[in-house]
């Protein structure tokens, strides 16, 4: 990869003062770039960024005219992957001649000039991010987790240099609007319906999506998951070298599952990583994920030993079917992540044994549920219903066949109603297929409230 070394002539406008926005700008600007940092409606910048904005002539801009006058001293406009690419500023702008329109994640690619393993899918990429981030931790060179995890990925590739390898993680958003950018390694996970609001069709979102690798030739490695139908067709698409990974079937050459084992098998070597066993992350969709993840580690050069060390200590993420404790024999999770039925559903099959009760509801999102409600009926003992949705679930639920259905009053008395009846081999699991808008600020809020609850009751 090349860095950027050159600044430009010309202003860069960075679009959209999230974030990535304001991160790109501070990087810029610390390059001693002009940078206009424009917002659709009024916010406020710290005192710091804003003065440094001055310093190089910039400044945070708001409103038609203001942007008009920056476009007209502009070379490039940054996009914040906040903001959609019909966005009529943006048009305006890729209709300008001498103004080249760009995402943050392609600032980040052409400031960067080391080795990246890039990370998308509609599920997966924080668990898989995160994975192969540890497992970069054990090379011998600098390391480092960004993208879609919370920081500017410009800000984060900051002084990194140029044998450093990067997890990045990269939302359908994030992809748009990249041109160069070509990452040593692209994974796809999976792909089904989400974002359609913005993307408008699930072609529209999948070419999105496929911009990961678009860039790639034979040098770099495309990883594409065999067992999601649609990603698997993709592998026609990439001029990458293609890794599939599989757990269901025993890959001529690839990275997949084979009793229990998870197996690299590339040109002449095979080698087993670890076992299943061996894990405490569950789940077949976790399984997915580590595959993955072996594949980053495997191309980046991490040796098996060091792959299996960090596989074998890595406990799953917050809210992400995340162990609470055990009281009187009975485990407790936490999967407030679950936001939707098909997270639901992935964390209902993740406990093989079932005996679940299961903590649902929150904020409705108006979603089919009779598959979840199937699957509800198979591995529950109990169904405990909360929040706004709590009449529709319940609904849902008898009409499935479900027996034990019980409506809770707050929170922490569906809570307390679980802690009541469960026994071994019982397990508890707070997985809402809900948003959390109607009691909380978001899935983190309401997990560690959850959290709270538990470690509170008694033993
Ligand atoms: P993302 O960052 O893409 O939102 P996370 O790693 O945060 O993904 O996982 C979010 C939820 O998505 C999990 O709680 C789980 O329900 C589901 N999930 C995780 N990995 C996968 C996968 N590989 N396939 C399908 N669903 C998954």
């Amino acid at each position: 990869m090349t860095g950027w070394t050159d600044m430009m002539d010309k202003a860069v406008i960075v679009y959209g003062a999230g974030i990535s926005g304001r991160g790109a700008a501070e990087v810029l600007v610390r390059r001693g770039q002009q940078v206009f940092l424009y917002n659709d409606d009024p916010c406020t910048l710290d005192e710091e960024l804003l003065a440094a904005l001055r310093a190089v002539g910039g400044d945070l801009l708001v409103g038609e005219e203001a942007f008009a006058e920056a476009l007209a001293k502009a070379g490039l406009l940054v996009l914040s992957p906040g903001v959609p690419c019909d966005n009529k500023n943006v048009l305006l702008a890729e209709k300008t001649e001498g103004v080249e329109v760009i995402s943050e994640v392609e600032l980040a690619y052409r400031l960067y000039g080391g080795h990246m393993a890039a990370i998308t899918g509609t599920n997966g990429k924080t668990t898989t991010t995160t994975i192969v981030g540890e497992m970069f931790k054990r090379l011998p060179v600098p390391s480092a987790v960004g993208g879609n995890i919370g920081l500017a990925l410009s800000k984060e590739v900051e002084g990194l240099p140029e044998e450093a390898w990067l997890a990045a993680e990269l939302s359908s958003f994030q992809l748009e609007k990249v041109k160069t950018f070509r990452p040593d390694i692209a994974v796809v996970l999976n792909l089904t319906p989400d974002h359609l609001e913005r993307h408008h069709s699930m072609a529209a979102y999948g070419e999105a999506k496929k911009n990961i690798f678009r860039q790639q030739g034979v040098s770099q490695i495309t990883v594409l998951n065999y067992d999601d139908p649609e990603v698997r067709t993709w592998s026609k698409d990439s001029k990458g070298t293609i890794c599939f990974f599989s757990r269901k079937t025993v890959l001529p050459q690839g990275i997949f599952m084979q009793n229990g084992d998870f197996v690299i098998k590339w040109n002449d070597t095979t080698k087993v990583v670890c076992n299943i066993d061996e894990l405490k992350l569950f789940g077949g969709h976790n399984e997915e994920n580590v595959l993955a993840a072996i594949a980053c580690g495997f191309f980046a050069g991490v040796s098996v030993e060091d792959m299996a060390d960090v596989l074998r200590n890595f406990r799953s993420i917050e809210h992400r079917l995340e162990y609470v404790r055990t009281l009187k024999g009975v485990p407790y999770y936490n999967d407030s992540k679950a936001t939707n039925t098909d997270s639901a559903i992935k964390a209902l099959e993740a406990f093989s044994k079932g005996h679940i009760i299961l903590l649902a509801g929150g904020h409705d999102k108006l979603t089919e549920l009779e598959p979840m409600m199937a699957l509800v009926k198979e591995k529950c003992d109990a169904l405990i219903l909360l929040g706004e949705a709590k009449e529709r679930f319940y609904a849902a639920a008898q009409a499935a066949g479900v027996e034990n259905i019980v409506l809770a009053d707050s929170f922490a008395d569906a809570v307390h109603k679980a802690y009541a009846m469960a026994q071994p081999p019982q397990v508890v699991l707070l997985s809402p297929a809900c948003s959390s808008y109607d009691m909380f600020k978001n899935y983190p809020e309401r997990g560690r409230y959850f959290k709270e609850l538990v470690n509170a009751l008694p033993l």
